[in-house]
C-alpha cells in the first residue's frame, strides 16, 4: 500500500534567520505527524544549514533542482552525489517555473530525472498544464507528453523509485485550486496511463497534487482516491500552516 507524502518547496525565499525559524518550527511539530512522509525543499545553499537542524529524525531533505550530469564543467548546476553529501533524499525536477521561466524541455527534465536515480535520489516529477491547454481540451496530452519523455529515457522502470507531482500551472501561486474532482480525474490519468506499462510500479506511485494547497483545503484533495499527498509552494513558509497540510495527509 502506498503512503502519503508532503513536500514543502521553498522556491528561492528565505534568509539564513528565517530559515532557522521555519525549520526548528516544522521540527516542533514532527512528533504529531503519524504516518505521512513529510520533506522539505529549501533553496540549495541552506541544505546543509537545515540538514543539521532536523538531524536524523523523521523530516526528509530535498533539492528544488538537480543537475542533469553527475560533474564536471557544468557552471550554476549541483550534481546528485552532492546533495546526497548533505543527506539529501529527494530532488523535485520539472517543476513549471523551471519548464516555463528557465526553458527546460521535457527531455532535460527527463535527464535530470536519471541523474536524481543514478545518485540515489528520488526525483519528484512535476507535470501539468497551461490554463489555455486545459481550456483547449489538451490537458492529458501535455501531461501525457511530459511523462512520455521520462518513459522514453529511464523506461517504465525509472518509476519504480520516483514520485510524481501533477500541479495544473494555473494553480500554481495563484490562490486557484484545482476541485478535488478536478485533480483526481488528471491523478487516474497519469496511474492508468503507467499501469498499461507495469501495474504494479503504478499502483505504488506516490502522486502528489500541487497548486494552492492549504490547511483549509487539503483534507479534502488527500482524500481522493488517487491523490497521495501534496507538493506545497506557498503554504510551506509557515510552519502552523504546513504542519496542518502534513495533518490532513496523516
Ligand atoms: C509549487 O510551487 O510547487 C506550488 C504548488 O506552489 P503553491 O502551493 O504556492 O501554489
Amino acid at each position: 500500500m502506498r503512503g502519503k507524502l508532503v513536500a514543502g518547496n521553498w522556491k528561492m525565499n528565505g534568509s539564513l534567520a528565517s530559515v532557522r525559524e521555519l525549520i526548528d518550527g516544522i521540527n516542533r511539530g514532527m512528533d504529531t505527524i503519524q504516518s505521512a512522509g513529510v520533506a522539505v525543499c529549501p533553496p540549495a545553499v541552506y541544505i546543509p544549514e537545515v540538514a543539521a537542524r532536523i538531524g536524523g529524525g523523521r523530516l526528509a531533505l530535498g533539492a528544488q533542482n538537480i543537475g542533469d550530469q553527475d560533474g564536471g564543467a557544468f557552471t550554476g548546476e549541483i550534481a546528485g552525489s552532492m546533495l546526497r553529501d548533505f543527506g539529501c533524499r529527494y530532488a523535485v525536477v520539472g517543476h513549471s517555473e523551471r519548464r516555463s521561466i528557465y526553458a527546460e524541455s521535457d527531455q532535460l527534465v527527463a535527464r535530470r530525472f536519471a541523474a536524481a536515480r543514478r545518485a540515489g535520489l528520488v526525483p519528484i516529477l512535476c507535470v501539468g498544464e497551461l490554463l489555455e491547454e486545459r481550456e483547449q481540451g489538451f490537458t492529458e496530452a501535455v501531461v501525457g507528453r511530459q511523462l512520455d519523455a521520462v518513459i522514453e529515457l529511464e523506461g517504465i522502470a525509472g518509476f519504480a523509485d520516483a514520485v510524481v507531482a501533477y500541479e495544473p500551472v494555473w494553480a500554481i501561486g495563484t490562490g486557484r485550486t484545482a476541485s478535488p474532482d478536478q485533480a483526481q480525474e488528471v491523478h487516474a490519468f497519469i496511474r492508468r496511463k503507467l499501469a498499461d506499462m507495469d501495474a504494479g510500479i503504478a499502483d505504488r506511485l506516490i502522486i502528489q497534487y500541487g497548486g494552492s494547497v492549504k490547511g483549509a483545503n487539503a483534507a479534502e484533495l488527500f482524500s481522493m482516491q488517487d491523490i497521495d499527498g501534496g507538493l506545497i509552494g506557498g503554504a510551506s513558509l509557515d510552519a502552523g500552516e504546513f504542519l496542518a497540510i502534513c495533518k490532513a495527509a496523516d
